[in-house]
């Protein structure tokens, strides 16, 4: 089994790390796992990449552009914000990062322009052998209904419609029945729910084709490069709200990696996600308890079975008390789960910079 790193080397204007920091950890790492690529970005210097990859090619180690789509990009680019089915603008979640979660509309050409403008003015000339594309998708419950019952702005009105998908009809749907929207009539683990009201589900289905159609223009886009593209997905059972469809989005990627975080107390942890759910739909009907527990990793695992292109699944390394309480223990059932499947890897998350050593080697004793 082969293992990815993840490194985050700073917001676009600001380096966390300098390249010898990084290229220190790697090859720390990689002395003890046999590491196939790392993920590394988002700061906007050339020379921690050129330096890193340097390092990287003469290991034998791909390096990959960690790239944010429908978020972050705002900062340093155009972007169409999103809006929900009333017609507010999604809004930020609280706290200082929150600004940064806001997301843009996912139908918006210019937003699909602006991940291609910031790759080639940034990171075309660093050495990169591909991307790894982060935040296709819509905002989460983390913002709330508005989050997941976006985007309405008239571009995916018009979307929407060319799919058979009135969003006057679905908001008003919404309005007459609250929570009983989102009663659905099987909550399997592999994401496939079903809505029990047709236009409910016709909305996600919808949202997915949407989604899909620009993250699969992006991918085309980097692939016509020879580049590698990987993704970075919504565990399978939470994926849907945000539309991911597993399906749509693995057809031309090189490989995924469905974060299948269950101590992650932060947008993309399972449990946090699905309790921000019950949170927002209290009535919602069908929705049973998600234990973040190790038959939760096994039924994510194995939903992953069908997928055409590599699978990663990603568990989180590094540590924090406040969002996300890893220990040894929780590393090395995680990592002994992935293996029980055979997939091409695993990927260490979400920041190897900030792994405690002791998980390092408690990896290597598995
Ligand atoms: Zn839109």
């Amino acid at each position: 089994m082969k293992y990815i790193l993840q490194v985050f080397s700073g917001p676009w204007n600001r380096a966390n790390w300098q390249a010898e920091e990084i290229i220190r950890t790697i090859r720390e790492t990689a002395s003890r796992i046999p590491v196939d690529k790392v993920i590394i970005g988002w700061y906007t210097d050339p020379s921690v990449y050129r330096e890193t990859g340097e390092f990287l090619h003469a290991s034998g180690i791909q390096m990959l552009l960690w790239l944010p789509v429908f978020a972050e990009i705002g900062e340093i680019a155009g972007q169409d914000e999103a809006v929900d089915l009333f017609g507010r603008e999604v809004p930020a979640p609280a706290g200082d990062e929150g600004a940064r979660f806001r997301f843009g509309c996912f139908s918006s050409r210019r937003n699909v322009q602006s991940v291609k403008d910031v790759f080639e003015k940034y990171f075309s000339g660093c050495g990169f052998d591909g991307v790894f594309l982060d935040r296709v998708r819509s905002q989460s419950f983390t913002s709330g209904i508005s989050g997941v019952l976006s985007c309405g702005c008239e571009r995916c009105r018009k979307a929407f419609t060319e799919r058979g998908v009135d969003l006057d009809a679905v908001r008003k749907l919404y309005e007459e029945k609250g929570d009983a929207f989102f009663d659905t009539a099987s909550f399997p683990m592999n994401g496939e729910f079903r809505l029990k009201e047709t236009p409910a589900r016709r909305f996600f289905e919808a949202k997915d084709e949407i989604i899909a159609d620009a993250a699969n223009e992006i991918i085309r886009y980097f692939k016509d490069k020879g580049m590698i593209v990987g993704l970075d997905l919504f565990a399978p059972a939470i994926s849907r709200f945000v539309g991911q469809n597993y399906a749509l989005l693995t057809k031309n990627a090189d490989f995924i990696k469905p974060m299948l975080y269950r101590r992650t107390d932060a947008p993309a942890g399972i449990g946090y996600e699905y309790s921000l759910m019950k949170k927002c739909l209290p009535d919602a009907k069908g929705w049973d308890p998600l234990p973040a527990d190790r038959e939760l990793l096994e039924t994510q695992l194995e939903a992953l079975r069908n997928v055409p292109c590599g699978r990663y699944p990603g568990i989180e390394i590094n540590y924090d008390e406040q969002l996300v309480q890893t220990d040894e223990g929780y590393i090395a059932e995680s990592i002994a789960a992935i293996r029980g499947f055979g997939y091409e890897g695993a990927a260490l998350c979400w920041d190897v910079m900030r792994a405690p050593r002791r998980f390092l080697r408690a990896i290597k004793d598995i």
